[in-house]
């Protein structure tokens, strides 16, 4: 399933909820089906990844999910596919 650029993963209902568009190129969301014993899963992230012409999908679970709302994930966020890496710290996307 390969979506384009302009069917970014907020369209996505399906399987997630509360997904929100940091910025053009990522997104983060929450699985919808969470395991109940586990009270703070963390978020699954998309990026759109040039190199592979996709929404790219990764979770989180090595990252501490220092405060669900607004977003903020500690350490940084580094997808090796095309280099993309920032901070996600008061909701916001910082690139590194
Ligand atoms: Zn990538």
């Amino acid at each position: 399933m390969k979506k384009p650029h302009d069917d970014p993963p907020t369209n996505w209902c399906d399987w997630w909820t509360e997904v929100h568009q940091l910025t053009p190129d990522i997104a983060y969301g929450w699985p919808r089906n969470e395991d109940p014993c586990e009270d703070e899963p963390n978020p699954w992230f998309w990026h759109w990844c040039p190199p592979q012409g996709r929404w790219n999908g990764a979770g989180t679970s090595n990252h501490t999910l220092v405060s669900r709302s607004p977003l903020h994930l500690e350490p940084s966020l580094l997808w090796p596919c095309c280099g993309t890496h920032g901070f996600v710290r008061n909701g916001q996307w910082e690139s590194v």
